[in-house]
């Protein structure tokens, strides 16, 4: 039996948001396009003689046991498998915390698939996105592993096939933004129809027709900072700009893998922002 396995767990954009509807239960209906991106944690899932769950991560602002939620994807498989088992989960974090990446649900995702896997469970993708949905609404794209249309609170997921890839740099501007109180923010209008979504894209210019967050009218008047990378990002060859879920990553979509990394040395002047430059997955 495997004793041990290493999992990337990669981030994700959105290049769509609308939230429809706040729910009586105060979650928001949604309708996403979700993208994963090869900015990834190194998650490492080890079973040890010892029973108990232990997570390490290190990382400023991430909790290291019972709240992280890592920890609750681990509790969830072990109470279901009924084995008195020790895991040791190490992440090495490298998506920024707090920042729309979904860092911490894709997190999340790689214990539920790997331990699933490590325990010799034999649960289906979808019995994991159903445990998934119960940690965080993010989990069952991660586990799910393709570009998706997301629907209701982000579990319904569709497969979209006919998006290009693309070069996408990141800028966060290092403020962390809780994803609760943008909800909690959010002014919702009554809209007359939602905008259609192409079945196919024919390069990154087109993705940018469908670019829009609705999340953006909450979080960019509290951090004006954000504006102010999307002009950036446009100014330095990006085909479009937008801010990932709840911000207040920005990221922009390019054609060209030169563009991008000039884009991404021009933007990484300001020190106080973190950049990335990487592709869609
Ligand atoms: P989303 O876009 O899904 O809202 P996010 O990128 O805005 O996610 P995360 O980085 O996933 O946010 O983390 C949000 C909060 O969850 C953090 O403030 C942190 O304290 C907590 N957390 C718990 N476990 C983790 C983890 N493994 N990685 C990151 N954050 C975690």
């Amino acid at each position: 039996m495997l004793q041990s396995i290493v999992l990337q767990a990669p981030a994700k954009v959105n290049y769509r948001l609308d939230v429809i509807v706040r729910r009586p239960d105060g979650y928001h209906e949604l309708r996403m396009i979700m993208q994963r991106i090869n900015l990834c944690d190194e998650v490492t899932i080890s079973l040890s003689s010892e029973p108990g769950i232990r997570v390490r991560c290190g990382r400023e602002g991430v909790p290291d046991g019972e709240g992280n939620i890592a920890w609750k994807a681990a509790k969830a498989l072990l109470d279901l498998a009924g084995q008195p088992s020790g895991v040791e989960i190490a992440i090495q974090k490298n998506i920024p915390v707090a920042a729309g990446l979904g860092g911490g649900s894709s997190d999340c995702a790689a214990v539920l698939l790997g331990l699933n896997e490590l325990l010799g469970l034999g649960l289906s993708r979808e019995q994991l996105m159903e445990i998934g949905v119960k940690l965080g609404a993010d989990v069952p794209f991660f586990v799910f592993q393709q570009t998706s249309l997301a629907e209701g609170i982000g579990e319904k997921l569709s497969p979209l096939n006919g998006l290009p890839p693309a070069w996408v740099v990141l800028v966060n501007p290092n403020l962390p933004v809780s994803t609760a109180w943008v909800y909690k923010n959010l002014q919702l209008t009554q809209r007359e129809r939602l905008a259609t979504i192409p079945d196919s894209f024919e390069d990154v210019a087109a993705i940018c027709g469908v670019l829009a967050n609705d999340l953006e009218a909450v979080t960019i008047p509290a951090f004006p900072v954000i504006s102010e990378i999307k002009r950036e990002l446009i100014a330095q060859g990006a085909c479009c700009s937008l801010m990932s879920g709840s911000g207040p990553t920005v990221f922009g979509l390019f054609d060209s893998e030169a563009t991008a990394r000039k884009a991404g040395d021009a933007l990484r002047t300001n020190r106080d922002w973190f950049v990335a430059v990487v592709e869609t997955v």
